[in-house]
């Protein structure tokens, strides 16, 4: 199993402009040959261009969802063949706002996975407990039950991702202890390898997100089995997201 680069994922969300172009030629410009993998997932609208753009460089883009059929009547969906045909080398599934706003169930998102993979993206997937159920002390049993319900078990090191994005956390400014971000890493990698065994299970990289900043990258990228971040306001900007992307760099 290949060794797998860190990885600074940006999700913007549904933000972004064509005139925000002009952030992804300044992160282009900032880091021309950078230590891990770098990751722009912009919304639909400007994905064919950013992917044209950021062409020949090692930045990569992503779709922030994608739908389970390959196409179809389903009005206003994308499928995960039209985000690869859009440029797309990845895309982000399972964020708990699509879980929140839009209904999206661990089978859904399964199910969108193997879309995914079947379209030859790589796939993020994002896990992440409530404040509520954190506080109840069920952070572990919900992380463990979207983990076994929401990536199949088909997924390799190379083709998946886990972002682990407590809900609290996430636009919040709120950030768990480095000892709560660890022993759910930790976890999450236990699991991992009991499922796809040793050498598989330790490729997968595991990204922490929420309200990851310039000034608190370096301690989050210092927890062990922590290979990157999720990143939503702080990757909108150039200015914000290059030194988290500097910090992931010194970690490795
Ligand atoms: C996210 O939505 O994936 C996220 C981590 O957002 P933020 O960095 O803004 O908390």
């Amino acid at each position: 199993m290949p060794h797998q680069p860190k990885l600074a994922a940006g999700n913007w969300k549904m933000n972004g402009l064509s005139a925000d172009l002009a952030e992804v030629s300044r992160l282009i410009g900032n880091h021309p040959a950078p230590g891990c993998e770098i990751l722009l997932c912009p919304p639909a609208t400007l994905l064919s261009r950013m992917s044209e753009r950021v062409a020949g460089t090692p930045i990569v883009t992503g779709g922030q969802d994608c739908h389970a059929a390959d196409s179809g009547a389903h009005t206003g969906d994308i499928s995960a063949r039209m985000l690869a045909d859009a440029g797309a080398g990845y895309v982000i599934l399972g964020h708990s706002e699509r879980r929140t706003d839009h209904g999206e169930t661990d089978d859904m998102v399964r199910a969108k996975a193997r879309a995914a993979l079947e379209a030859g993206l790589k796939v993020i997937i994002c896990l992440g407990e409530t404040l509520a159920e954190r506080e109840a002390g069920n952070t572990l049993d919900v992380i463990g039950g979207q983990l076994a319900g929401s990536v199949p078990g088909d997924l390799s090191g190379e083709t998946l991702v886990i972002a682990y994005e407590p809900v609290w956390a996430i636009g919040t400014g709120k950030v768990p202890t480095t000892a709560q971000i660890g022993e759910v890493h930790d976890f999450i990698r236990a699991r991992l390898e009991e499922r796809f065994g040793a050498e598989a299970g330790r490729s997968v990289r595991i990204l922490y997100g929420g309200s990851v900043k310039p000034d608190n990258a370096a301690g989050i990228f210092a927890v062990a089995n922590v290979d990157g971040a999720l990143v939503g306001g702080a990757s909108l900007k150039a200015a914000d997201f290059s030194p988290i992307i500097a910090a992931l760099e010194a970690s490795a």
